[in-house]
């Protein structure tokens, strides 16, 4: 469902993605870890034209990413999460999630809501609907911002550290959801440290190191064997 062949990523001279090739299957969950600096989150921007890519090509299911045509379509197709979790501030919870699927997909505001308390019971906090985000524990903040996504009805779910600003406590209830989503059989590319989940949902996992994949193996084969230098000492670290 993503094809990504070649893709380049300059910033100035800086060369943050340097020939970035994945091809990612319906159902997928694909993990990519690998050192700050390395082009991870560079990458899955990428993958929605947050940032255009400048080299190579980047098919989202069967969608050319490029030139301005079709962002619309592809922003349709592929739900992102941050770290910091970009909840507008003045909205409720609902609201929140009921702005894109009635401005964008023109949705009836009764079946935006409708749609949107269903999604809020998926991820465990419909009781939260009439909230601001600032009344929200981060976690709660994290489930929003997922449910949110997946109102757009994305075929592409892409994760930028979800849990990295979360304390601890909270990191599991987003962690929980996640795994109920790839259950679902939503194709997912989560950015993550989170080992545990890697090793319990993911297909495959990716290693970055300056710009380019080095490793595209399952979970077994990178935690048992894992190829290259510069993940076997990242590994060593995180172990
Ligand atoms: P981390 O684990 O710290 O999140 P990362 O693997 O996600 O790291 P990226 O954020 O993709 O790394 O950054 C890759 C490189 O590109 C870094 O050297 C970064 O400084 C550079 N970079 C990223 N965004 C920009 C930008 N907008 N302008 C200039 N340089 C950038
Ligand atoms: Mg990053």
């Amino acid at each position: 469902i993503i094809q990504a062949q070649g893709v380049q990523k300059h910033f100035g001279s800086f060369h943050a993605l340097r020939g970035v090739n994945l091809e990612v299957l319906p159902g997928e969950v694909v993990v990519i870890i690998g050192p700050s600096g390395s082009g991870k989150s560079t990458f899955i921007r990428t993958l929605n034209a947050l940032d255009p890519h400048d080299g190579g090509q980047i098919t989202v299911d069967g969608i050319p990413l490029n030139g301005k045509g079709n962002l619309d379509a592809i922003r349709r197709e592929v739900g992102m999460v941050f770290q910091s979790f970009n909840l507008f501030p003045h909205l409720t919870v609902l609201e929140n999630i009921t702005l894109a699927p009635t401005r964008v997909r023109r949705a009836s505001k009764a079946d935006a809501e409708k749609r949107g308390l269903d999604l809020l019971r998926r991820v465990g906090i419909e009781e939260q609907a009439h909230k601001y985000p600032a009344q929200l524990s981060g976690g709660q903040q994290q489930r929003v911002a997922i449910a949110r996504a997946l109102a757009m009805d994305p075929k592409v779910m892409l994760f930028d550290e979800p849990t990295s600003a979360l304390d601890p406590e909270m990191i599991k209830e987003v962690l929980d959801v996640m795994k109920e989503l790839a259950r679902s059989g939503m194709t997912m590319l989560v950015v993550t440290h989170e080992m545990g989940f890697a090793r319990e949902v993911a297909d495959r996992i990716l290693f970055f190191d300056q710009g380019n994949v080095v490793e595209d193996t399952t979970p077994e084969a990178f935690y048992q064997n894992p190829q290259h230098d510069r993940a076997k000492a990242f590994l060593s670290k995180i172990l």
